[in-house]
């Protein structure tokens, strides 16, 4: 390695970008060179929900152009660029026949989608929504159609679903839970959502998954396990995201359900970090904004050479249903509670309390939603 190595950080999503501004407030000389497999322009990835209802297209999203963050950050960005491996012993990051050297390597690669397998020849249309290139192929292909069809009924799908009605496209939601957002919010909650979701026009298929997806005209049938079908011009799978995480695991870092870091950000390895989607961070892998932001402010500062741990607050999620506003922050994985409700139509308060009456988490929906920030002052934060 030479001394003159730049600093790599791989990926210019809401992750590569935001620690490059925080590492710039400090450090305006360091050379870093920012590396992505995508177009590298600026975007803010919650925003992709919201595009009919805010009336933006892919472009309107776009938030500023890769020269443009190149010369306002100070940075050289190589798109189109993807990462096929790393040697750390050579302090090497390895672009299919070349390789670059790094004093210091972020990874900020984020997460893929999670593809189901499907039988039929409908794949076609079939599109995953993870960034701005998805969405724009994604709008470009609804041109023309009215129906869309969405797999999983999770944020992101019910999330759609909300953003396409306002769009006056017809939606129908198909996933395997009984309710919607499992996991996410309490079941009173959940409810609430999704009443108003079907108030809006939504039409769920719970309980049930897509077994078949054929082409069907200009569209596709699809056939559900229940034996329903459902016509629709296009599809969105919106099952899930996975850390991206072999590239690392081959590189030999220590990868778990994210890729392994410290509070420090650092990996297993010396001079390789990683945050945002990607990362596993003390143990926690969060697929949202606020942690990444608070990774990126820490991280900036032990690139600059004052080590920083970072210290995750109480980070509620707002979930963009805005026919049914919803804030959540879910209580600590095994924590031991319970759910205390109270309700008024749609409207929910769902605290969720330990035995001395002290709120861990909480999911407010309708009326209550606008008590999120109170409720998020009296929840402990994750790292107390
Ligand atoms: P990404 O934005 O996925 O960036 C990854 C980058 O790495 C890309 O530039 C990619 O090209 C690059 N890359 C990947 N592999 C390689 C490779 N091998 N070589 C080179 N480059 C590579 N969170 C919230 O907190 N609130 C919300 O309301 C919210 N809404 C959301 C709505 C939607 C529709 C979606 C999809 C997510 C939403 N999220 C929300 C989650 C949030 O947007 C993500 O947590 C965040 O944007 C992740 O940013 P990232 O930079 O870590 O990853």
């Amino acid at each position: 390695m030479s001394e003159q190595a730049p600093v790599v950080i791989v990926g210019t999503g809401l992750s590569g970008y935001s620690l490059v501004r925080e590492f710039r407030k400090q450090d305006k000389e360091t050379p870093v060179i920012m590396v992505t497999a995508d177009d590298g322009v600026s975007y803010s990835k919650p925003m992709l929900s919201t595009g009919f209802t805010k009336g933006k297209d892919a472009d309107g999203l776009a938030q500023a152009s890769t020269e443009s963050m190149a010369e306002q950050l100070g940075v050289q960005l190589k798109t189109f660029t993807t990462v096929t491996g790393i040697d750390h012993e050579a302090h090497e990051l390895i672009l299919g026949d070349e390789r670059l050297a790094y004093s210091k390597l972020v990874l900020a690669w984020g997460a893929d989608v999670i593809r189901l397998s499907i039988e039929g020849d409908g794949q076609d249309h079939v599109f995953s929504i993870n960034d701005l290139m998805d969405y724009r192929a994604f709008r470009h292909a609804l041109e023309g159609g009215r129906r869309v069809a969405i797999m999983g009924a999770g944020l992101i799908g019910c999330e759609f679903a909300n953003d396409l009605r306002n769009g006056d496209y017809e939606v129908d939601v198909i996933a395997p839970s009984d309710v919607v957002m499992p996991g996410l919010l309490p079941e009173p909650a959940a409810n609430a959502v999704q009443q108003e979701l079907e108030a809006l026009g939504v039409r769920f298929h719970l309980e049930t998954v897509v077994d078949r997806i054929d082409r069907n005209g200009e569209g596709v049938r699809l056939t559900l396990a229940n034996g329903e079908t459902v016509d629709a011009d296009l599809v969105i799978s919106a099952v899930g995201l996975r850390p991206r995480t072999e590239l690392a695991r081959q590189a030999g870092l220590d990868v778990g359900l994210g890729i392994q870091v410290n509070r420090a950000l650092e990996t297993s390895v010396p001079d390789v970090y990683a945050l945002g989607d990607c990362a596993e961070v003390d143990g926690h892998v969060l697929l949202y904004v606020l942690p990444l932001m608070a990774c990126a402010r820490a991280l900036a500062k032990t690139l600059k050479g004052e080590r920083t741990e970072v210290r995750y607050g109480t980070m509620p999620v707002m979930i963009k249903t805005p026919c049914c506003p919803t804030a959540v922050c879910p209580p600590p994985a095994h924590a031991d509670g319970d759910w205390d409700v109270e309700s008024d139509g749609t409207s929910v308060r769902a605290l969720f309390k330990n035995a001395s009456g002290e709120i861990l988490g909480f999911a407010v929906t309708g009326q209550f939603a606008v008590e999120k920030q109170s409720l998020a002052k009296e929840v402990p934060p994750l790292h107390g």
